[in-house]
């Protein structure tokens, strides 16, 4: 148990950043075709969206930290009522964290006014490693609302919710890396996990396409509520239509974006 909890006590972005590097490097090295300038100024471009992260980061920790405190002391939510192992507890609760996010994500494509943060994320239309950082700050708010919110009901201990981020931080950095994954990974992997390629279906500019896998560490969700696609990834146009051209990907455009009114580009699939 104190190796677990001197992992999960390191810094994420300590992590983040060696992860980064180190796919930066394989995506370099595997996909030759690739400009090193252009691949360092999508970096330039996603990286300033974490350092808004880092800067909201103390607000987060502050919101995670005080609500896992105060379900502890007064013992509150469901597991505290129920006598159960503490590893079923804590396992329970990283599928339940997983199981909000998963609704919260739906809600976020649905929604016309969270539709404008989530944006952000999908309007890349370049996806490597870095692609994982661009995302808007409300948006981290919102989650963590979501999670929290699921985490009180349940009376989720804070363990599952370290677990959670340890297991999500390099998942979701390999789920946009341009390294080419085959299919036994799917096979293997798949009928729990979300893969790179399943999360790559998420990113298609095809509505059809968008609006699917859901899911952040688990794809059963997907799978159990009928919301899973597959595409193969040679076949995927990343992105969203009313994002193409260079001037609509760089930060400061990016920053602005969800106080623009950007009409959806859909196509019909009926
Ligand atoms: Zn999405
Ligand atoms: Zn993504």
């Amino acid at each position: 148990m104190d190796t677990i909890n001197t992992l999960l006590a390191f810094d994420t972005n300590y992590i983040l950043v060696a992860l980064l590097v180190l796919f930066f490097m394989l995506e370099t090295f595997f996909n030759r075709s690739e400009r090193v300038g252009s691949k360092i100024n999508h970096l330039i471009n996603n990286g300033l969206f974490q350092l808004l992260a880092i800067a909201i980061g103390s607000i987060l920790g502050w919101m995670a930290v005080s609500t896992f405190s105060w379900i502890e002391a007064n013992n509150f939510g469901l597991f505290n009522l129920i006598d159960m192992p503490y590893w079923l507890k804590i396992t329970l609760g990283v599928f339940l964290i997983d199981f909000a996010d998963y609704w919260f994500h739906i809600l976020d494509h649905k929604s016309p006014l969270l539709w404008r943060q989530h944006r952000v994320h999908h309007s890349d239309t370049h996806m490597d490693a870095s692609t994982s950082l661009r995302t808007f700050p409300t948006e981290l708010i919102y989650f963590l609302i979501g999670e929290l919110i699921i985490s009180v009901l349940f009376g989720i201990d804070i363990m599952s919710m370290s677990i959670f981020f340890f297991i999500l931080v390099p998942l979701f950095i390999l789920h946009h890396t341009s390294i080419e994954f085959p299919a036994w990974v799917d096979r293997g992997f798949g009928w729990l996990f979300v893969t790179p390629n399943y999360h790559k279906v998420h990113h298609e500019q095809d509505q059809y396409y968008t609006d699917s896998n859901y899911g952040t560490i688990f794809i059963i969700w997907d799978k159990l509520f009928g919301t899973f696609k597959f595409k193969p990834v040679s076949e995927i146009k990343y992105g969203l239509k009313e994002f193409v051209g260079p001037e609509k990907q760089s930060f400061l455009y990016q920053l602005r974006s969800p106080f623009l009114s950007t009409k959806k580009i859909t196509e019909d699939h009926t």
